[in-house]
């Protein structure tokens, strides 16, 4: 055979495409399945034509059935603009979503793993946030669905565990940008850039000294490929991210200089519930995966700023 069979839910998005391309250059077979609600075809047309590849269009909250060895369970969506435009169905992927996934990992015997989140730390009061800390969410509002969502999908992996002795792993995502994000999705990363490079203005939401830590796609991958594969002594939840915390405005400042746009800084209004500080405590990863992030911001973003910029000049996306 010619390496394992990789199921990965939402392997068109973001995260789910640099990690397709990670397994597969490890010799693995990839199965991505995905209901293109935030992920694209041109994210993975470069894996169409080859055989280790397939894609299932799918959608998680509707049970599943092939045979894996590996599950990455990432189908969500994950900019609060698109999680908010259906927020009930957005806690059905979460909820539904991991029930199916957890259901068929059961069935085969596979390992799974759950892309959770820093958001189940909700508005934290306790900083930097490590991995027992319970959180701050708010269970009414509108971030409610993703963050409460991603909980109980928590709840679940950590129950089938116990009950029915699956193999888990939950790693809590901290924010991530690179290549391949969603030029429309409206996280501040990929909204900076494209603000930037077309000089028009960047839109500070507040006054930009709330804070969040950048980790570079690439980092993130490598994490988690060595969660999957660490002993299955190792469930999680674990925080994966770069704890070098930025406020918002500083990001909108290194972006300005990095695309030398003529681009000046507006402010807009605080979405509800938006966390004031976020930045990871990964002292569990450095112990348990030997894992830290080496790609620091200003590489990240140059890498990042060449993807856009070249998404603007192909013509693929508008430029207004
Ligand atoms: P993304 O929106 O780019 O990708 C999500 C993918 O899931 C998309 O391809 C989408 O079409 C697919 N999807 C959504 N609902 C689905 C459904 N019901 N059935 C099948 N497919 C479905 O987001 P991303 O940044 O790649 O995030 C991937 C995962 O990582 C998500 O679960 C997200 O919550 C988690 N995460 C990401 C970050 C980050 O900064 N990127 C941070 C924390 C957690
Ligand atoms: N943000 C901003 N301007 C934008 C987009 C986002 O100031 O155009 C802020 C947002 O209010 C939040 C931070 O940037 O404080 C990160 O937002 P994002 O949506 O990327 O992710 P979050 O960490 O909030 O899920």
């Amino acid at each position: 055979m010619h390496g394992k069979q990789v199921l990965i839910s939402g392997g068109a998005g973001f995260v789910g495409t640099h990690l397709s391309r990670r397994l597969l250059e490890m010799g693995h077979d990839v199965i991505c399945v995905d209901n293109f609600f935030t992920g694209t075809k041109d994210n993975i047309i470069e894996f169409l034509d080859n055989p280790h590849f397939e894609v299932i269009r799918h959608d998680i909250t509707f049970p599943l059935y092939v045979e894996v060895g590996q599950i990455y369970n990432l189908a969500c969506p994950a900019s609060p603009i698109h999680y908010q435009h259906d927020p009930v169905q957005t806690t059905k992927t979460s909820v539904h979503g991991a029930i199916n996934m957890l259901g068929l990992a059961k069935r085969v015997g596979a390992r799974i793993l759950q892309a959770s989140t820093s958001e189940v730390y909700g508005d934290p009061s306790i900083h930097p946030q490590t991995e027992d800390y319970w959180g701050n969410v708010n269970p009414i509002g509108p971030r409610s669905c993703y963050d409460e969502g991603k909980r109980c999908a928590e709840t679940l992996f950590f129950d089938y565990h116990r009950q029915h002795k699956l193999d888990i792993k939950v790693a809590r995502l901290f924010n991530t940008y690179g290549p391949n994000m969603h030029p429309q999705d409206g996280r501040v990363v990929s909204n900076f850039i494209m603000q930037a490079l077309q000089n028009r203005p960047i839109t500070l939401y507040g006054d930009g000294e709330q804070t969040r830590s950048f980790c570079y796609i690439d980092d993130l991958i490598t994490a988690l490929v060595s969660l999957m594969e660490s002993d299955n002594s190792i469930t999680g939840p674990i925080n994966l991210g770069n704890p070098i915390e930025f406020t918002i405005r500083q990001l909108a400042e290194n972006v300005i200089r990095l695309t030398g746009s003529k681009s000046k800084l507006i402010n807009e209004p605080l979405p509800i519930d938006d966390p004031k500080q976020r930045q990871p405590n990964i002292d569990m990863a450095r112990k348990v995966l030997g894992w830290e992030p080496t790609i620091q911001l200003e590489e990240g973003l140059i890498k990042t700023i060449a993807y856009f910029d070249g998404l603007l000049k192909s013509g693929k996306i508008s430029s207004d």
